[in-house]
């Protein structure tokens, strides 16, 4: 510290604006005391991660699989992933889990049968067939099974599409917004987009993760502590 500067005026500077940085790694918050830095730090950075090699299977928490050979986890000591109830009371770990509403085995939603969702899974996620040629090969099929007096699982690809738009996604419903641009326009040449209204569509982001939460076919499969 350079001695002609007087000390009062130095930390008069230092005291007179956010100058200091959270040391966290990826914070940018800044201070303007030691002991903001210190408040700030004891509230969000109190935690550490630890050793994986520590961990496995410690105090009741949900243990997810095994790492792959050389893949190295280091939990969270706070976030521990244990189970809770509503309010945040913890639960046993071997607390009985609520009813599951269980689909009958052959109840293929919006599908006739399995052969008929097994088509639109190949066509429409596998194969991204365009429209005509998936009007092209239910022709086909029709032609071919026309002798039997049976037809294709779809007609044309109006009605795979409709039934692919039919299946419920967890019953979480679109919600829309219309927006349109209302700041400052130029007096000449306005751009087609100022004047546009525009829509949009979205599902409720926290609806959206309750339901893959509460899709049975994930579980065991999510790592509920961070890492
Ligand atoms: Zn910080």
């Amino acid at each position: 510290m350079p001695q002609c500067i007087p000390h009062h005026l130095l930390s008069r500077r230092a005291f007179s604006a956010r100058q200091i940085p959270c040391p966290h790694a990826n914070c940018s918050h800044l201070f303007k005391t030691a002991a903001g830095l210190k408040h700030h730090q004891s509230l969000l950075h109190n935690f550490s991660f630890t050793s994986s090699s520590a961990t496995s299977g410690s105090s009741g928490q949900l243990t997810p699989a095994k790492p792959a050979p050389g893949i190295i986890r280091d939990y969270h000591d706070k976030l521990t992933g244990c189970i809770c109830d509503a309010n945040g009371r913890p639960i046993g770990p071997n607390t009985p889990l609520p009813p599951i509403s269980e689909k009958r085995s052959d109840d293929w939603g919006p599908y006739d049968d399995q052969l008929q969702f097994e088509t639109a899974e190949f066509i429409f996620k596998d194969g991204e067939m365009s429209a005509g040629n998936i009007d092209k090969l239910c022709d086909l099929w029709g032609r071919l099974l026309s002798a039997t007096g049976t037809r294709p699982p779809f007609s044309d690809h109006k009605e795979l599409f409709a039934t692919i738009n039919a299946t419920p996604l967890g019953d979480i419903p679109w919600d829309s917004f219309k927006l349109k641009y209302n700041g400052k326009r130029p007096t000449e040449d306005v751009p087609p987009w100022m004047d546009e209204m525009y829509e949009f569509w979205f599902h409720d982001a926290r609806a959206l993760v309750e339901s893959m939460l509460l899709n049975t076919e994930f579980d065991g499969e999510i790592d509920y502590v961070p890492y």
